[in-house]
């Protein structure tokens, strides 16, 4: 009979934040595949807990996984953990898991700690709808384009962000949302834990350290929120203000926004659609 294959959530900085689940299994399986298992080796430590141990990570998951496969096949129980948080939420996993369901094999959460949640529980932003966009990418024109498909949806917007990114994200995010209300939250569970909250425009990051998670409130009513103009209203008004055609102005929005005329093309099409829709 084939074993299982457990996800186990781990602390995301306080040790203390582990279930008692979580203890037990990483206690009774016969193996560890860790994310860095230099890494997880702490927190065994800590527990008392000594286990074998492989490293499954972005780099070897294809090999990894199908030795693992084997391996539960062969009737081992094993524990899949990530640097921090819950496995497979913008960590690697996905394969083991998606692979491990077709082979049959059962796989059994064991939840616990994740970023998102722990920061949005404490945001103070809407928590009823939210989306998490997981990394916004790395070069600019890019991450505007992400935001900027991101824009019509009415939830909290969740990100995890590197801290040497936060400030341009957070000034790419004002400009192409709008002054929207906002959590940058760092550090959580650690010692030097921070909710920095407020509109875009008035965030300040002296610290450029740390982890992040940030929040950004969805499109709002409040008068002294300057909102974000729509690519169409945006196209609109420069057709009628400067007498240019659709297509020069839809050239001229997309370059004042860093995005392409496709894209921007693209997300009038959707902003368009979205209006028929309220
Ligand atoms: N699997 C993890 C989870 O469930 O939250 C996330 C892993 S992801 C590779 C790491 C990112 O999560 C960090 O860059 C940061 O954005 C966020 N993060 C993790 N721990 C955090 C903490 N203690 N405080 C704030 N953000 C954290």
């Amino acid at each position: 009979m084939s074993g299982k294959l457990y996800l186990v959530a781990t602390p995301i900085g306080n040790l203390e934040d582990i279930t008692l689940r979580a203890l037990r299994v990483l206690r009774e399986v016969d193996l560890i595949a860790c994310e860095d298992t230099r890494h997880t080796r702490k927190l065994l430590a800590h527990y008392e807990i000594s286990k074998p141990t492989v490293s499954y990570h972005d780099h070897n998951e294809r090999e990894r996984a199908a030795d693992i496969i084997e391996k539960l096949k062969a009737g081992l129980n094993i524990a899949l953990v990530s640097d921090a948080g819950t496995p497979l939420v913008s960590d690697p996993g996905f394969r083991l898991v998606r692979d491990s369901i077709d082979e049959g094999i059962r796989v059994v959460p064991i939840p616990g700690p994740s970023a998102l949640v722990t920061a949005l529980a404490a945001s103070g932003l809407a928590t009823a709808e939210f989306t998490f966009a997981g990394f916004l990418p790395a070069r600019r024109y890019a991450r505007r384009a992400r935001l900027a498909q991101l824009a019509p949806l009415r939830s909290t917007l969740v990100f995890y962000e590197a801290p040497h990114r936060i400030k341009e994200t957070l000034a790419d995010a004002r400009d192409v949302l709008g002054n929207r209300q906002t959590v940058v939250a760092r550090e959580l569970t650690k010692l030097h834990e921070q909710f920095i909250r407020g509109a875009l425009s008035e965030i300040e990051i002296a610290e450029t350290r740390g982890e992040i998670v940030l929040l950004i409130g969805p499109p709002t009513e409040d008068k002294n929120l300057e909102p974000a103009r729509s690519i169409l209203e945006e196209v609109e008004a420069a057709m009628r203000e400067d007498g240019i055609d659709r297509k020069n102005a839809l050239k001229r929005v997309a370059r004042a926004r860093h995005i392409s005329k496709s894209e921007a093309y693209r997300l009038m099409l959707a902003e368009a659609s979205a209006h028929e829709l309220e």
